[in-house]
């Protein structure tokens, strides 16, 4: 898959500042329409492409190997590429990991913690073992205000809040496998993943596109799923037959596949986390010196890649919106649930994007402050 990426014109072009499905690199959006029609040289769309042929199973193996060499992942490890988003492995996990009454930690962190924790209860029984609401989600609780259970299955944690801009910053080790929704920050920073008994996360936010969950799983943890599960749904059986059980989300794989070779060509991790700390700081540095705007989170919590804070003043809220997507920064509102402002930094997000929101930022306190 040779792949030739460009880099972005530098004019004032729009900019998509959504949370997920969220904005791709343009080298990236070139090679899907250059390989729509076309792929490899075989005739046939990637559209078209049996999930059984040797080029696909080629295309997986290879996006695996990548990711490996990307994330550094131990051999002991087994990556897993599966259908029904992160909210579909909120229950899945338990089913898959847990023996029939064991119960599992999880720590409240915010909207999407609260999902998982919603979900997960309904297939087992669990222990909040702290949570961040009693401070409005704009704090994640500490590590020694964790409760943990000794004999629970596993522990957790989401390590971005989405709506809410809170991001771990550091993941201990615990005696029990720490299970981690990565949704919306994966790849964009290293990480230690021998402290990890699952990774999971979904592709729409910053590795491509709907339709997959990569599930990266210690392999002590495969274990027979309970009675009454789907097949397709068994860490297990997907584990032993490649995640080819039945048809894999072909395109959002191939979109996977285009954005491992961006990360890397782009630096690999150490430089993306690099990045996505000078956009936040960028950012954050705005708001902490205006007047107008306001960042409520912990200062250690906040999150680098979903920036969500507010106007002093509510009722300016429309104002900006508008304001904003007339000057092509689009997508800036918040989470229903939160409100404010939200601005979405995902690896695909160069930083003349975010000095662009900057300047606008700055120039509508100026006229508003
Ligand atoms: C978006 C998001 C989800 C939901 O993902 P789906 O693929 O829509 O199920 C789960 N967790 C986090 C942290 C998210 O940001």
């Amino acid at each position: 898959m040779a792949c030739i990426f460009y880099k972005a014109s530098a004019q004032a072009e729009p900019y998509n500042f959504a949370a997920g499905p969220a904005m791709l690199p343009k080298a990236v959006i070139e090679q899907i329409r250059q390989d729509l029609p076309d792929w490899q040289g075989s005739g046939q769309s990637i559209l078209e492409q049996p999930f059984t042929s040797d080029a696909f199973k080629s295309l997986m193996r290879q996006t695996e190997m990548d990711l490996r060499q990307l994330l550094a992942i131990p051999a002991n490890y087994r990556v897993l590429f599966l259908q029904g988003g992160a909210s579909a492995h909120f229950a899945l996990l338990p089913m898959n990991l847990l023996a029939a009454g064991q119960s599992a930690d999880y720590l409240e962190s915010g909207h999407w913690s609260r999902k998982a924790i919603a979900e997960a209860r309904r297939h087992t029984p669990l222990n909040v073992i702290a949570s961040g609401a009693d401070s409005g989600f704009q704090a994640i609780p500490a590590r020694h205000q964790w409760r943990l259970d000794p004999r629970a299955g596993y522990c957790h944690v989401t390590s971005n809040e989405t709506a809410n801009g809170l991001q771990l910053q550091h993941f201990p080790e615990l005696a029990v496998p720490l299970v981690a929704d990565m949704t919306s920050d994966f790849l964009t920073r290293p990480l230690p993943i021998e402290r990890f008994g699952v990774i999971y996360a979904s592709t729409q936010k910053n590795l491509g596109v709907a339709g997959l969950c990569l599930v990266i799983i210690r392999d002590d943890l495969l274990r027979p799923a309970r009675a009454g599960l789907p097949s397709p749904f068994s860490y297990a059986l997907q584990a032993q037959q490649q995640s080819r059980l039945n048809t894999p989300p072909t395109f959002a794989l191939y979109c996977l596949a285009l954005m491992l070779r961006w990360i890397r060509d782009q630096g690999g991790l150490a430089h993306m986390a690099a990045v996505s700390l000078e956009k936040s700081a960028l950012l954050h540095d705005a708001i902490d010196s205006s007047r107008l705007y306001i960042c409520r989170q912990r200062v250690d919590d906040r999150s680098r890649i979903n920036l969500c804070f507010h106007l002093r003043d509510e009722r300016q809220l429309e104002a900006f919106i508008t304001q904003a997507e007339h000057e092509g920064l689009h997508n800036l509102r918040g989470h229903a649930a939160v409100g404010g402002i939200r601005a979405s930094l995902y690896n695909a997000m160069p930083l003349a994007g975010v000095e662009r929101l900057r300047d606008f930022m700055v120039e509508f306190e100026r006229r508003h402050g």
